[in-house]
């Protein structure tokens, strides 16, 4: 059994097929990273992941529980899985600690010291333990995503999801954000990741999928990849980047 698992996923919205047949198994520790087109699928799968989408046919298993069973608890879900977007997403009128206690004090009920004391941590992890009383809009772009990722990190989930989380920032922010994401990676956290980075596919992945039109087209060790791809539209894929 994989830790999360998507079984011949079938997504529609009205009549658009946007996921078709998908089958991918992320391994507990793995680091598998999404990559191909826009439009062809890479969010709505990440999106079916954390329920904020449905699926129509097929199944989602977080350790072997489905996900898309309707009856599935999704509160409970959702502190297993966390999910960091391309807008970050932090409350505005919330410093940077707040943000990262609301969700443990709200969800999980933690008192406010044991809530606080995790949060420093979290904010260390991600190198913020100076900004913990800025507001968002005192933060660089770069600081608020980390806050954003502390913030997933202390609902303490069994894998975090990440799309694209550094599209939105100016260049010369993407590696400190990029350098987060590495740390967990190497502390072994589960995690999928859709990205434009290649840089961080090569050397960050365990896995490189290849997503086009609905469909995974390769699904390969980076390696292989990026030197070797299997497909004719992997080649493709490759040679636009260059
Ligand atoms: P990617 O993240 O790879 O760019 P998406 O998953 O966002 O792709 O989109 C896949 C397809 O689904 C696209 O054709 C897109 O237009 C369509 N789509 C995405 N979200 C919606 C929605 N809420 N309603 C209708 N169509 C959508
Ligand atoms: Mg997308």
């Amino acid at each position: 059994m994989s830790l999360l698992e998507f079984d011949e996923v079938d997504k529609f919205y009205g009549e658009t097929h946007v996921l078709k047949d998908v089958d991918l198994n992320v391994e507990e520790g793995e680091v598998c990273v999404i990559v191909g087109p826009s439009g062809s699928g890479k969010s709505t799968l990440l999106r079916c992941a954390n329920r904020l989408e449905e699926i129509q046919d097929g199944e989602i298993r977080l350790e072997g529980q489905s996900i898309s069973d309707p009856d599935a608890d999704i509160n409970r879900l959702r502190q297993r899985i966390g999910m960091v977007f391309q807008s970050f997403n932090l409350f505005p009128h919330k410093t940077a600690l707040e943000n990262v206690t609301l969700g443990p004090m709200k969800v999980k009920g933690e008192s406010r010291d044991a809530a606080n004391s995790e949060a420093r941590e979290l904010l260390d992890r991600v190198g913020l333990s100076a900004q913990e009383s800025s507001f968002p809009n005192q933060l660089s772009g770069g600081q608020q995503q980390r806050v954003a990722i502390a913030r997933a990190l202390a609902m303490n989930p069994r894998v975090m999801l990440f799309d694209e989380v550094t599209s939105a920032l100016d260049p010369e922010l993407v590696g400190e954000v990029l350098d987060v994401m590495q740390g967990l990676a190497e502390e072994g956290m589960t995690m999928l990741v859709v990205t434009h980075e290649m840089g961080f596919a090569r050397e960050v992945g365990d896995r490189v999928v290849l997503m086009a039109d609905g469909k995974v087209i390769e699904d390969s060790p980076p390696e292989e990849f990026f030197t070797n791809p299997k497909t004719d539209r992997g080649k493709r894929f490759l040679s636009k980047l260059l």
